[in-house]
């Protein structure tokens, strides 16, 4: 089967079909009848429905918020999951975002590298391959969910009632393939048993806030003191650990409050070694001070359990696996008041091996001591398929036949859409030398990279569903 030249008959009708796609403002909106996300979301959908219907396929809509459209007849099903919804367009564009430009062989619009081009590539893969009228070995489902970039209720609405399929990719990410995604985690780290102060310390802690998501690095921090005494002491011993920490800070002081401020380095929560946490910074200082009771035990909490290392082992839950690497925390989020005392909202990330249920058990435990106790958690297990699966290798091979690159398959700290397959992994549409501009403003991508990943998943589609090969490996 020439890939190339099918692909390219293709062309304009790949084109138009994704500028329509592209120009509804699939973006999450108010729930209404029939559109749990939204009318945009929806209408999205609905237009893919009707992409389906239009050549032919067999198409099912769940709940109004996921989707498939399938192709071939009786044998196990392979399945292809991409979303149609945006994250909002924001400002700053040259273009409207909704109205796609072709620009210099670049189609620009929100949505056009997130998620809508690759969807569409998908999509016209199994279209042509459909049109070569050869018998499926699998039934080959596109997947379309409108609540990828929010709470991910599509899938789970889909796979409650319809079947999951033996294998399949997830065009959500990047070239070659992604075959494996930590766990995902997040709670909070909530002091108990605030205490009346005896001790008439002479500095008390008001309140300190620092980060607003789970999965950054805080980059400012703020707090607020009030000082009895030797206010200019107090000071002095923060510019000296701004110069020995070489940390970036500042002051002010405001009718007998110290105002201290921490400028760190934002970075993603699955890379926090990457970033300078500003608030734990902002710690460090505050522990060297003589605080009330309470705001001392915060400190030291955080000095303890918190500060100094990312790998979880302060926590008790450091793992590492060859392919998924090691447990990763971030401090996404820091407030204390000193009505309520202190909250770290925490984003941990994890490697197969971990028993993170038994692992935030036994922290809970640990900390009650020190007056703090784990609430709020959330988390997603690891996702994984082996390296040798002939999925993996099926996929990196056909890749390797249209692009001349021989990186390997990878794995990452982040999530993508594959893992809500039981055996997925993300394929595509990224080539190593694209530019990312998913949910950025001016979104784009090349039409030549949408044809060459069209290309690809056709070859993939035809070598599994059609040739059967994920058996004969
Ligand atoms: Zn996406």
């Amino acid at each position: 089967m020439d890939y190339k030249s099918l692909v390219e008959l293709h062309r304009e009708a790949l084109i138009n079909d994704l500028k329509g796609l592209l120009e509804i403002e699939s973006v999450k909106g108010e729930a209404v009848e029939g559109a749990p996300v939204g009318t945009g979301p929806k209408q999205a959908l609905d237009y893919m429905m009707e992409l389906g219907e239009r050549d032919g396929f067999l198409t099912k809509t769940v709940d109004s918020i996921a989707g498939h459209i399938e192709a071939g007849k009786g044998g196990p099903l392979f399945g292809i999951l991409g979303h149609v919804d945006v994250v909002p367009p924001g400002s700053g564009w040259d273009s409207e975002p909704f109205t796609p430009k072709v620009v210099d062989g670049t189609i620009v619009a929100r949505g056009v590298q997130d998620d809508k081009g690759p969807t569409m590539a998908a999509y016209y893969a199994m279209k042509i391959l459909n049109e070569q009228e050869l018998p499926f070995k699998y039934r080959t489902r596109l997947i379309i969910g409108t609540d990828e970039e929010s709470d991910w209720k599509c899938t789970e609405a889909y796979f409650k009632s319809e079947e999951m399929p033996e294998a399949g990719f997830a065009p959500d990410a990047a070239f070659p393939l992604i075959h494996g995604e930590k766990g995902i985690s997040t709670f909070n780290l909530v002091q108990k048993n605030l205490q009346v102060d005896e001790t008439e310390p002479n500095i008390e802690l008001k309140v300190l806030i620092s980060g607003e998501r789970y999965n950054m690095v805080p980059e400012d921090a703020e707090a607020k003191l009030k000082v009895l005494q030797n206010m200019s002491e107090v000071i002095q011993s923060f510019e000296d650990f701004l110069r020995e920490n070489e940390a970036e800070g500042n002051y002010e002081v405001d009718n007998g409050f110290l105002k201290l401020g921490i400028q760190g380095k934002s970075a993603h929560g699955s890379t926090p070694e990457a970033g300078i946490n500003a608030g734990l910074i902002l710690i460090d200082f505050l522990s060297r001070l003589n605080m009330d009771d309470n705001a001392e035990s915060f400190v030291s909490f955080a000095t303890e359990r918190l500060a100094g290392s990312t790998d979880g082992s302060l926590l008790g839950m450091d793992a590492s696996h060859p392919e998924l690497g090691e447990t990763s925390v971030n401090v996404g989020m820091i407030n204390y008041t000193e009505v309520d005392g202190g909250v770290f909202g925490v984003n941990l990330r994890y490697p197969e091996g971990l028993d993170f249920k038994a692992g935030v058990e036994n922290l809970d435990a640990e900390i009650m001591e020190q007056g703090f106790t784990v609430e709020d958690v959330d988390f997603q297990p690891p996702h994984y398929v082996d390296k040798n699966d002939p999925l993996v290798k099926i996929l990196t091979e056909t890749y390797r036949n249209h692009v001349e690159d021989e990186s390997e398959p990878f794995t990452i700290g982040g999530g993508t859409y594959a893992r809500v397959l039981e055996k997925g992994v993300a394929y595509g549409a990224m080539f190593n030398d694209t530019e990312d501009t998913m949910h950025q403003k001016n979104e784009r991508m090349k039409i030549e990279e949408l044809l060459l990943a069209t290309e690809i998943y056709l070859e993939a589609l035809h070598r599994i569903c059609i040739k059967g090969e994920l058996d004969e490996n």
